[in-house]
């Protein structure tokens, strides 16, 4: 028996054992008996019908409430099962639901999902018929501790309706609680459990009563097994010595492009092809096995047919790490998963770890290793970038090379048929190259163990995230693509946050969030802020957007604003931002810089923001914000716009490893997103 759907009736007693207030009810077969049960029950009631198939009983017909007596109950009886019989001839009816008639409250929907991923998810917003036209809820991934349903509680957009709104009274929040609570662990507690909502919970002054229950159960129901992992030894990414297997002078095969981007590593470099004894002037060896000295990494870009075969060479030559680039395994279907499959079988037996197939590779920029195939090689730097994508990874790498900024590592997970996401997250946590971590998702197999790993990485380095397939045509692609489902959106966004990794929704914002919590500052402490600009404009604007993504402008103290008063103009804006006027010049600017350092316990983070003009070169405002750093251990955050004129000074900010952002509105906004996913980590007790 697979998934089956319980009636109303066993709903409420399991719900019941859980804290979970439900109208007395009574089940009847028969119009007499109805209305024997709604008298015992008292007036006035509710009746429903009882049917497995029948999932949304009002749209069948199935639900008639306040019934005052005993000849409208027989008839109701009747009613609803001719209702139902009409809406689906094949339905079997099992009898009618009698119930007490609960008074009306507030109409809020609890309810229980799987998902593919991280397994058990409890949500709860407004419910009633308009759930699906506010999309007002929230959830959490179980097991979730009463203070987090507190928080979930308060994050929808109607709670005040819960917490007294223009004069309504407050309603029981208490209860609420409590429900959720026992609810979550009723889902918890039953494992064939997989999903269940309770829509309405309605919610009154004092108490609350679910008025519907809706349990799906899976008796097969087995959750998927951790996967056996060893961890890979950090040095099988630093290699002494590469070989690319299906190397080739032919400009248009993939064998060409690898081993291209491979001749500037300064280890061995051996080409392997069967058919000539020379590629792009090197000297070529038929197989591996035939290769003098010992290999450390194979690179393998034959047609998928013949991996398995060069598969067992390298295990015969001793290799411990393999780049599988070639596609046409288990994303293309049942045939390409056995080929998988079998590849992999034959690395197990040799003790060989397989990055791929179906992918790039890994950039080391700090070894000089590429088994890529990018357009051209990234610079060396601090950030790791994990990608589900190889796409996206051709792209960072070309916009990277334009924007200066470097990688101390670049995974393309592909198939992820032995290494995954977890393995190259353990390896960048303690690369002593890795400041930040960038990781392009589409899908995860065990959400659970990712939440693990990635929140201890976290705890050491900033990991931002983009997750693929927000919108349903995104979930299609990202399917079509790994040959693999997608899970919920928002289901990972929770994750993430409750593992301390920053969510961002586009490529450049990761990038500006990874090279902000790159910076020597690291993680931001809080959210108080201090804007200095030469711009009255820029100040308003400042002030809109900091409202606008919850950072904190403080009131200047007491102390700060004398020592300020003391050389600034009269006419300086006398707050926060602080406008110092469009005459401002370097020695104003390393003035108030000098006194904000001197003052850096009472404020987070400073914002700089200059625009260009005759009495304040960009190097000049650069260099004060360098000596700025030097003097406080709060981040400084520089926002230099304009045109060409400013280039010189953002130069100099990049050379000393001070975030600088191009617009306005972005700084706030990844500022923003960092510091709210920092505070909620920290409420939730991460560093
Ligand atoms: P459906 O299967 O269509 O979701 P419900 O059991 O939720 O059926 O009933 C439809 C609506 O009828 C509920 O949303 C609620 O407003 C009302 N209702 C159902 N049961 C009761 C009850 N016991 N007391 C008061 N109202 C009820
Ligand atoms: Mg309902």
């Amino acid at each position: 028996m697979a998934k089956r759907m319980l009636s109303e009736a066993e709903g409420y007693e399991l719900f019941q054992k859980y804290g979970v207030p439900t109208p007395a009810f009574q089940i009847v077969t028969g119009a007499d008996e109805a209305a024997e049960a709604a008298s015992e029950i008292g007036y006035p009631v509710v009746m429903k019908i009882i049917s497995p198939q029948i999932v949304h009983k009002s749209d069948a017909g199935g639900v008639i409430v306040g019934i005052s007596g005993a000849e409208e109950a027989k008839k109701a009886f009747n009613g609803i099962v001719a209702s139902a019989k009409e809406y689906n001839p094949d339905a079997e009816i099992h009898g009618v639901i009698v119930e007490e008639m609960a008074k009306p409250g507030l109409e809020l929907i609890l309810g229980g999902k799987t998902d593919p991923a991280f397994g058990k998810v409890i949500t709860f917003g407004m419910g009633g018929t308009l759930v699906e036209l506010m999309k007002d809820v929230t959830l959490r991934i179980l097991p979730v501790h009463e203070s987090e349903i507190r928080t979930m509680v308060k994050e929808i957009n109607a709670y005040p309706l819960i917490s007294g709104y223009r004069g309504m009274k407050p309603r029981d929040e208490e209860s609420l609680i409590a429900i959720i609570t026992g609810v979550a662990r009723f889902f918890e507690e039953n494992p064939n459990v997989m999903e269940f909502d309770i829509n309405p919970l309605r919610l009154y002054e004092s108490g609350a009563c679910a008025v519907d229950a809706r349990i799906i159960v899976d008796d097969d129901y087995r959750p998927v097994g951790r996967k056996q992992r060893k961890l890979v030894p950090p040095e099988y990414f630093t290699p002494r010595s590469v070989a690319v297997i299906g190397a080739s002078s032919d400009q248009k095969k993939m064998g060409y492009a690898v081993l291209h981007n491979l001749l500037h590593f300064p280890g061995q470099i051996y080409p392997v092809n069967n058919k000539r004894t020379e590629v792009q002037g090197l000297k070529s060896y038929p197989t591996v096995t035939a290769i003098p000295n010992p290999v450390d990494l194979a690179v393998i870009t034959v047609p998928a047919v013949h991996v398995p075969k060069v598969m067992q060479e390298c295990g015969e030559k001793g290799i411990p790490l393999v780049v599988v680039i070639t596609a046409g395994f288990k994303e293309t279907g049942p045939e390409g998963k056995v080929l998988e499959d079998r590849m992999l079988e034959i690395a197990r037996s040799y003790n060989i770890r397989i990055v791929g197939p179906n992918c790039l590779g890994l950039i080391v920029p700090p070894r000089g290793l590429d088994t890529t195939y990018v357009h051209q090689s990234p610079n060396p730097g601090n950030i790791a970038f994990i990608s589900q994508s190889g796409a996206i990874i051709n792209t960072v790498v070309d916009w990277s090379l334009t924007q200066d900024i470097g990688f101390s590592a670049v995974f393309s997970v592909g198939n992820q048929s032995d290494l995954d996401f977890l393995d190259y997250l353990r390896f960048v946590e303690q690369d002593k190259n890795t400041k930040a971590v960038i990781l392009y998702v589409e899908q995860l197999t065990d959400g659970r163990e990712f939440m693990e790993v990635v929140s201890e990485v976290a705890r050491k380095k900033p990991v931002v995230a983009i997750k693929s397939g927000s919108s349903q045509k995104g979930q299609q692609a990202a399917s079509s693509h790994t040959g693999s489902l997608s899970g919920s959106y928002e289901v990972y966004m929770e994750a993430f946050r409750r593992s301390g990794v920053i969510p961002v929704r586009a490529l450049r914002g990761a990038f500006e969030a990874a090279e902000l919590l790159a910076a020597p500052s690291g993680y931001l402490k809080g959210r108080r802020a201090i804007v200095v600009t030469n711009a009255g404009g820029f100040a308003v604007l400042s002030s809109d957007y900091a409202d606008m993504y919850g950072i904190q402008l403080i009131d200047l103290p007491a102390e700060i604003m004398d020592e300020l008063n003391e050389f600034l103009p009269d006419y300086w804006s006398h707050g926060n931002p602080l406008d110092l006027l469009g005459d401002a010049s370097e020695k104003r600017f390393e003035q108030v810089f000098e006194v904000l350092a001197r003052h850096s316990d009472l404020w987070d983070i400073a914002f700089v923001v200059g625009f260009p003009n005759l009495v304040l070169t960009s190097e000049g405002l650069a260099k004060q914000v360098i000596k700025f750093t030097e003097k406080t251990p709060n981040p400084v955050i520089g926002t230099f716009l304009g045109g060409e004129s400013m280039d010189a000074g953002i130069k100099l900010l990049k050379e000393h490893h001070i975030p600088n952002f191009d617009e306005l509105e972005q700084t706030f906004k990844v500022v923003g997103r960092v510091v709210w996913q920092r505070c909620r980590a920290k409420s939730i007790g991460l560093p």
